[in-house]
């Protein structure tokens, strides 16, 4: 099945009582059984909900996964990851991980024991060098935040598979299953912040993991009945509606990115453009190879290297929205010094290319020439 037949028809079930179309709202925490253990699947909402199975379903189908397990949020799903682990273990990770997977890993997990390394993982040789036997997990976000790095998921798959009991997680987020599939290239785990582009209308905060691995999958199923980091019925009911056009959604992200790509690329104002589309990218030909495309994502620093630019760039868009987060259908600007990578000091910061005047844009659904427009208004401010 195609991916936009997929989307619209993955976890799709009939409603047995009444043949409604739409996976109803389950909105109930207990189930009635006939005996104690004699129920028609369900006991108790923690463990599962109807409207979080047809979601769960629909979520691996189009991952090209077996086993699906949603959670409250993104960092929900990333807490189950870690909690496989125990004191002693390591996880290596690709040097510009999302700030607040930085902050779990540093602030919350290494009280307990577990040691966090972070490498440059656009070069696969980079890890042979530090792998050890403490090594259980090597953790990849790509396309990377805020500068778009690609990682070369099959290459640091093989080289993690030549090793045991290591474990690939993709944080696949900015990628969408749409244009990105972690898992045929080996990848164990996939995790989503379907907040963003699975949701993809700035409505609700969810977290998804995808696996192939029967075992994996029940420790992880363990792990999630038992802390409990699972989201309401209502939540899910909108990440099953926003599904059904995420494909055509991602499309026209992606469309409307070259558009803005070009356009910046002939602003006499702009210094460099970081997005995997662009044939300059150090990356370029790997992006080319694992994504269908390039994504709604894009960065780009200005010719004269200035924080109060940047600001004035920034606050004076008007459909291009100032706010954190990504992947909904409308246009949203930021700028990563200030707001999410301001707690790095500025040196470290610029050791990896987030300069004063980098601005990163997640690219909406509305018309390009209308989202280009305000661009330039925006830029004959500065
Ligand atoms: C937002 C985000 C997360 C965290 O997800 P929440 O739903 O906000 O908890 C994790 N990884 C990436 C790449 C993100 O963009």
């Amino acid at each position: 099945m195609k991916l936009a037949t997929k989307v619209i028809h993955s976890g799709l079930e009939i409603d047995p009582s009444t043949g409604a179309i739409i996976t109803p709202i389950y909105q109930t925490s207990t189930y009635v059984q006939k005996k104690p253990g004699d129920n028609l699947g369900y006991e108790y909402s923690r463990t599962k909900n109807p409207t979080r199975t047809a979601l769960e379903k629909s979520i691996a189908q189009i991952e090209d996964g077996k086993y699906g397990i949603c959670y409250s949020s993104g960092m929900g799903a990333a807490d189950a990851i870690i909690k496989l682990l125990k004191p002693g273990d390591e996880v290596i990770a690709n040097k510009d991980i999302y700030g607040g997977t930085y902050r779990m890993f540093e602030q919350v997990f290494k009280n307990f024991g577990i040691t966090f390394t972070y490498a440059d993982l656009t070069n696969s040789k980079n890890i042979s060098k530090i792998i050890s036997n403490q090594t259980k997990i090597i953790w990849i976000e790509s396309p990377s935040n805020p500068l778009m790095d690609i990682i070369n998921i099959e290459e640091i798959n093989n080289v993690a598979k030549q090793q045991k009991n290591i474990l690939v997680v993709v944080d696949n987020t900015f990628a969408t299953p749409i244009l990105q599939k972690p898992l045929n290239f080996g990848a164990d785990i996939v995790l989503h912040s379907a907040t963003k582009y699975i949701g993809g209308h700035s409505d609700l905060i969810m977290g998804a993991l995808i696996t192939n691995n029967p075992k994996l999958y029940e420790k992880l199923f363990l792990i999630t009945k038992s802390c409990g980091a699972v989201p309401g019925p209502m939540d899910c009911f909108l990440a099953l509606r926003g599904i059904k056009t995420l494909y055509i959604r991602v499309m026209k992200h992606c469309e409307n990115a070259r558009k803005i790509y070009r356009f910046l690329y002939n602003c006499n104002k702009v210094h460099t453009i970081y997005w995997p589309g662009e044939i300059q990218h150090k990356n370029h030909e790997i992006a080319k190879k694992q994504m269908l495309d390039f994504g709604g994502m894009m960065s780009f620093t200005l010719k004269k290297d200035n924080i109060n630019d940047a600001i004035k760039l920034i606050s004076s868009t008007k459909l291009f929205k100032l706010a954190e987060s990504l992947g909904g259908v409308e246009s949203l600007i930021s700028h990563p010094a200030s707001m999410t990578h301001a707690s790095i000091p500025r040196t470290e910061r610029e050791k990896n290319n987030i300069l004063e005047s980098l601005i990163r844009i997640s690219i909406g659904i509305e018309d390009a020439d209308d989202l280009i427009q305000d661009l330039q208004q925006a830029f004959s401010n500065i």
